[in-house]
């Protein structure tokens, strides 16, 4: 008999957990409730638990859980945040952080670039249950959202050359940036604290690589014709 996905994301919780991946009970409880299965395309639904980032169409994937978890620990997002996600593909991040920060009035707004992908995500936010606290905006996030900001948290999902300076401004002081940055072939996470309206302090994180944030402040759609 096949297992129940309840039982396979028990299962890979568990591991992330054993491996240091996951250190906090909130994100342990976040990707426990959040069905990864419903935000894969439907064929590859029995990958859903298999710690590996997985397409999703329009040349673009789904993150590995590992890296899920690990962005969400360093982002550290509270409940009641106001968090803006770049990248948003499936929506699966969005509904983790999403977890965390609406249970007390909070909201998460997720930018992506490629139309029929934000469909693709809001239609699976809204299976999941999480339409009445995630956003999907359509368009170049690489600039934030500055008429909604500040954000509480930000998180880009895809590989920029360098943290754009303006969505530093759009980080409420106190806030955190979590952002993959670096060439196109290599990144490294880039933790940016804004300790005060001026001063900011930077923290790197593991090695990763990402499919790469196109527009005005990140890479010029030229790469990913290569
Ligand atoms: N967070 C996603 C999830 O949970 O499935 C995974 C994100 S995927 C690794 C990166 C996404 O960033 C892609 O869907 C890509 O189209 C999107 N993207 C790249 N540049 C962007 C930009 N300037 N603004 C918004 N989205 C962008």
């Amino acid at each position: 008999m096949s297992r129940s996905y309840e039982d396979l994301r028990k299962e890979l919780v568990e591991r992330l957990v054993k491996e240091g991946i996951i250190r906090s009970e909130k994100v342990a409880r976040a990707m426990m409730r959040v069905p990864r299965e419903l935000f894969v395309p439907e064929k590859l639904r029995d990958l859903a638990y298999m710690d590996h980032p997985l397409p999703i169409g329009w040349g673009q994937t789904i993150s590995a859980p590992h890296m899920v978890a690990m962005m969400t620990e360093v982002l550290d997002p509270q409940p009641g945040d106001v968090v803006l996600e770049i990248g948003a593909g499936s929506g699966y991040h969005a509904a983790v952080i999403a977890e965390i920060v609406c249970s007390n009035g909070g909201h998460v707004y997720t930018i992506e670039r490629i139309a029929p992908l934000a469909a693709f995500a809001q239609r699976n936010l809204a299976k999941a249950g999480y339409s009445h606290c995630v956003t999907v905006i359509i368009g170049d996030g690489s600039g934030g959202l500055p008429e909604l900001a500040p954000f509480n948290r930000i998180i880009i999902t895809a590989a920029a050359p360098s943290v754009p300076k303006v969505l530093l401004q759009q980080l409420s002081v106190g806030g955190t940036l979590v952002a993959p940055v670096g060439r196109l072939w290599e990144q490294r996470l880039i933790i940016v604290r804004r300790v005060s309206e001026s001063e900011y302090r930077t923290e790197y994180g593991t090695y990763c690589i990402f499919v790469p944030l196109i527009g005005r402040y990140g890479w010029s759609p030229d790469v990913a014709k290569t």
